[in-house]
This record gives C-alpha cells, structure tokens and sequence, in this order.
C-alpha cells in the first residue's frame, strides 16, 4: 500500500474521495494533505438531490484535522460545485469530512467539543495552536453555553444540563479567567458584577 492510499484509509475516505499527495513539514510541525475526488466523478445536487450531476467548477478550501502525533495536520481540497440538469442550480456539494462552513473536519471538532468542557477554553486553544475565537465558533454551533475571557473558569455545559449546585464565586474586580461558564440570566449578572465588562470577551449560548 502506498502512502497515498494509507491515508485515505487513515482518514477514512471513500471514493470517489482519496488523498492524492501528501506533504510533510517537518520544520513548521505540520502534515497536508491534498484530497481529491476522481476526475469524471458526478455528485448528488444538493439543493434537488438529483443524482449523478457533472462538475461545474471547483472552489480551493482548507480544513485543521487531529494532530498526527505533535504535527498539526491539514486537509485540502478543491470542492465541486454541480451544476444540476434537473433544477439549474449550480450548488456547492457538502464534503464528507466537514460540516458546510466549518473550518474544522467533524472529528476535529468533536476533539474540541470534548476538550473544552474538561479544559479552558484558552488552554485548549493553546494545545490545538487554533485561536479561541474560532473554538468559539464550533462551540456556537454545537449549541455549549460559555463566556470567553481572560483566565481561570473552566466550566462549560450544554443548554439544560444541571451545571453545578452553586454558581462560582468571583469578587468584584477579580479575572473571571479563560474558560468558558454556564451562562443563564441570573449567572450571566453575577459574572457581570465580578468583573468589568472588558474582560468578558465574548459571551455566547443560552
Ligand atoms: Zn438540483
């Protein structure tokens, strides 16, 4: 098996989708791999779901995946847009690694869904090398209610989840810390009063 078909098995890759070429940088800590659909594959349009529908063209995108031991790894790949003979709409089709819109592959963004509600949101941004805005973004999506900010909390829970039996103690003026906290109303007053607007970075969920 060459490398080329290992990773597409590592990554777990179904046709018409392999890994055409894989480059490893060994100074910049980091593996990229270009995956491609075969030439003459027909996708299914997205908006109609007519099937077998020709390539228009192709857009350029790139994807953060698990890390390969301490390298980062990256994915890319020209994504189709179909032109469809049954609808006429020309439609980006949705990869089988990533979610639409996401900078992440699906298992990436499970690693961080994971990571951040055992660990501050700050450190996992720090482990991963990816910016807490970002993390921030897939937490969006994924529904977790948090407050972004400077460092210490570390709490993050899904919406309905109990959290814990009292909320955590700040005084007025303290750091609330990195991390993300369980933001209802009553919560989000508390934290409001510990600590000067600045430093709560960015509130979301909930
Ligand atoms: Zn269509």
């Amino acid at each position: 098996m060459n490398p080329t078909s290992l990773f597409t098995v590592a990554l777990g890759l179904q046709a018409p989708w392999g890994v055409a070429d894989v480059a490893f940088d060994r100074p910049a800590g980091r593996i990229d791999f270009q995956v491609a659909f075969t030439p003459g594959a027909r996708f299914a349009c997205p908006h109609c779901g007519a099937e077998h529908q020709p390539v228009h063209d192709t857009q350029e995108r790139e994807w953060r995946h698990l890390n390969f031991f301490q390298f980062e790894a990256y994915i890319h790949a020209k994504v189709p847009r179909v032109r469809c003979e049954a609808c006429a709409k020309t439609t980006q089709i949705a990869v089988p690694w990533a979610r639409a819109n996401s900078g992440f592959t699906q298992l990436m963004e499970a690693l961080i869904v994971t990571l951040c509600q055992a660990m501050p949101i700050r450190q996992v941004a720090q482990l991963l090398g990816v910016g807490d805005m970002r993390l921030g973004r897939t937490l969006d999506y994924y529904g977790l209610c948090y407050v972004l900010c400077g460092q210490g909390v570390r709490s993050l829970w899904f919406p309905g989840d109990p959290g814990p039996a009292s909320p955590p103690r700040w005084q007025r003026g303290s750091m609330l810390g990195a991390g993300g906290l369980r933001v209802d109303k009553a919560w989000m007053s508390q934290a409001t009063v510990g600590t000067s607007r600045g430093q709560l970075a960015w509130v979301s969920g909930c």
